[in-house]
């Protein structure tokens, strides 16, 4: 199975949805870290969620889903580029770590769900829920509906190898929210009143195997034989971290040049290790000197990409 992201809409009704299915995405993700079982899960889950909601949204940039808590699991965080790539990592605490209560509030403890959008060009926004139900989907379904109006109903599964999920969506009658798309002219649909609710029952009927390992075309034909379809084309989903020398330096360099000095004199080598895909940078004494001494970096005021 492919990393992709498949996006269909009903016709004649104000429905849309989203499939998406990572296979090499989500095992870079673990190729990288050792995370337990009740950790990889709601971690998958959390990038099929990113892939989702990341498909929905109109401008260039960054969709960033955290999970903040004060139980074993005190970070998880999944960041999904408008470019369709994703990177994940999560931070657990070294001394609770067999997770005996697979449960959300076992893995988080008191927790809340945030999510940014950080477009290229345009205002930061930020939506914060606090994590209850269930599962992750039903408090993602909760944050859509919170903070953007958005009637959603989410399908989330993962397990060592993959990550699926399932987005269906009422369309907005404005276009006005962050998320809506414009695929639809709306004002010709809605004349069937009960089509978001036989959606979600259909929809609800989806089953974790099955959205794990039958292709898009398959659990869309199992789900709604009976609907008028329309398909998009399939998009890919691929890992890729955005970390970088260039990165790492600009963060030493804010550190300022005597602290720099204080960790090489006591360290030697400053070793960075990035979260997500851990790849080492390591900074001599040679190294940070030029840091400092070269006007290129902290001198340009608008270096940043
Ligand atoms: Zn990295």
């Amino acid at each position: 199975m492919k990393d992709t992201l498949q996006r269909f809409l009903f016709e004649n009704l104000a429905v849309r949805g989203e499939l998406v299915h990572l296979d090499a995405t989500w095992q870079a993700v673990l190729e990288n870290h050792n995370y337990p079982l009740p950790v990889q899960k709601v971690l998958g889950e959390l990038m099929s969620a990113v892939s989702l909601l990341m498909a929905t949204i109109k401008f260039n940039g960054l969709l960033i889903a955290q999970i903040q808590g004060n139980g074993p699991v005190s970070l998880l965080v999944v960041e999904g580029s408008s470019d369709k790539t994703l990177r994940a990592t999560a931070s657990i605490k070294e001394e609770k770590s067999d997770f005996t209560d697979e449960s959300l509030q076992g893995i988080f403890g008191e927790a809340r769900l945030v999510i940014t959008l950080e477009p290229e060009k345009g205002e930061r926004y930020q939506g914060i829920v606090a994590l209850s139900g269930e599962n992750l989907a039903d408090a993602l379904t909760d944050y859509l509906l919170r903070s953007e109006q958005l009637d959603t109903d989410i399908w989330l599964v993962a397990d060592d190898k993959q990550a699926a999920g399932l987005l269906i969506q009422k369309l907005p009658e404005t276009k006005e929210t962050r998320y809506s798309s414009n695929i639809l002219d709306v004002s010709d649909a809605g004349s069937d009143v009960d089509g978001w609710n036989r959606i979600q029952q259909l929809s609800s009927t989806i089953k974790d195997e099955e959205l794990l390992n039958l292709s898009a075309e398959e659990i869309i034909h199992r789900l709604y034989h009976e609907e008028d379809i329309r398909l998009f084309d399939a998009e890919t989903v691929s890992f890729r971290c955005s970390c970088s020398r260039e990165r790492v330096a600009k963060m030493l360099l804010s550190l300022g040049a005597e602290e720099v000095k204080n960790m090489i004199e006591e360290l030697s080598i400053i070793e960075v290790a990035c979260e997500f895909c851990n790849h080492n940078y390591s900074f001599d004494a040679i190294d940070t000197e030029q840091l400092f001494t070269s006007k290129i970096p902290h001198s340009a005021p608008h270096a940043e990409q």
